[in-house]
């Protein structure tokens, strides 16, 4: 059975940084207030510490097998899902391709426990000890017995890293994240709680960026989406700084037909400006109307109304633009 579930696994695990944004996602989905990433060997090592929820003791046992999940009740839960896991497939994933350790501690449990697995088994009863509430996942070795991976890993995988840490920072603003990258002394992403997602641009991308950035919005009733987010003035001239930035339902997609209109049609045909924006969208839509991210590797993403979506926020982002060059 090994060899076809390492190669399943390998499938949803594609790359360290989607380890992350996994681990990031059950981060939130427990609540937690503060997320700390710590990589080491170009991703091979991630710890990630958060002080959310913990995770029961009795459910140490089954947490690294497959379909085990707090999350997914009824069918219908699916329409209306609020947190980002559903389908009980990342820790066991994970499990199958690396060594992890899990230690957690529950709000009401006097202790904390430490479980170890090795190919998804727990390798032994949970130790007790002291800490904090909250859980610190630990993978080892990602990719060890999966030989055709290690291989690929040798291109720079902390950039990717960074991008997902940055991405889930920005939208998630009301929590602290930091990143760090081998055993260095600071972090290379630190964040502090705010009510608005310009802070975390700020201390991630720096002055040049968030200072060039203004505000877009739509609230449309009509059409049952909403949207906020940031683009970058047309005189924005911060090299190598651009980014789409896009997060539906709080999940972050690629759209390649939005990315187009805003990046192709608004900024360069229109606006004639040659550096690439800094945009940074929140798009909620009705559940229903979005095909649901079944599979954890398939970020791109289409919505029943697309065309007519797309081409509001076009409009919206060309009038704030022109609003202020005036
Ligand atoms: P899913 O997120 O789809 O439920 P995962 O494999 O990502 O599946 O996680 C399995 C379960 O482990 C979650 O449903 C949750 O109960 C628990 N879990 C994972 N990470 C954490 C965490 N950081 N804090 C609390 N519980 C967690
Ligand atoms: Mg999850």
């Amino acid at each position: 059975d090994s060899v076809i579930n390492r190669i399943a696994a390998g499938e949803i695990i594609q790359n360290p940084s989607n380890c992350v944004k996994e681990l990031i996602e059950n981060s939130i989905d427990a609540k937690a207030k503060q997320i700390q990433v710590n990589t080491k060997q170009n991703g091979l090592y991630i710890q990630i510490i958060d002080n959310g929820t913990g995770i029961l003791k009795e459910n140490l046992e089954i947490l690294a097998e497959r379909f085990t999940t707090s999350k997914l009740r009824k069918y219908e839960d699916l329409e209306k899902m609020s947190t980002y896991g559903f389908r009980g497939e990342a820790l066991a994933s994970i499990a199958e391709i690396s060594r992890l350790t899990v230690q957690t501690k529950t709000r009401d449990q006097l202790f904390a426990y430490k479980a170890q697995y090795i190919g998804g088994k727990l390798i032994e009863e949970p130790t007790t000890l002291a800490g904090n509430q909250g859980t610190t996942i630990t993978i080892d070795d990602l990719f060890y017995n999966v030989p055709m991976k290690t291989k690929t890993m040798t291109n720079d995988q902390f950039s990717k890293i960074f991008d997902v840490v940055s991405k889930y920072a920005i939208h998630n603003h009301r929590i602290s994240f930091g990143l760090k990258k081998n055993d260095e002394k600071n972090n290379v992403i630190k964040t502090q709680p705010s009510d608005t997602p310009i802070n975390a641009i700020r201390l991630i991308f720096g002055n040049n960026v968030a200072n060039a950035l203004i505000k877009v919005f739509i609230e449309n009733i009509g059409l049952k989406f909403n949207l906020q987010g940031y683009v970058s003035k047309t005189d924005f001239n911060a090299l190598k700084k651009g980014q789409f930035i896009l997060f539906i339902n709080h999940r972050n997609v690629e759209s390649k037909s939005l990315k187009k209109a805003l990046f192709e049609d608004v900024y360069r045909k229109i606006l004639n400006v040659s550096v690439i924006p800094f945009i940074y969208l929140s798009l909620e839509v009705d559940p229903r109307s979005v095909d649901v991210n079944v599979s954890p590797t398939k970020h791109e993403v289409h919505l029943l109304n697309e065309d007519l979506i797309v081409e509001s926020i076009k409009n919206v982002v060309h009038e704030t633009l022109m609003k202020t060059n005036e």
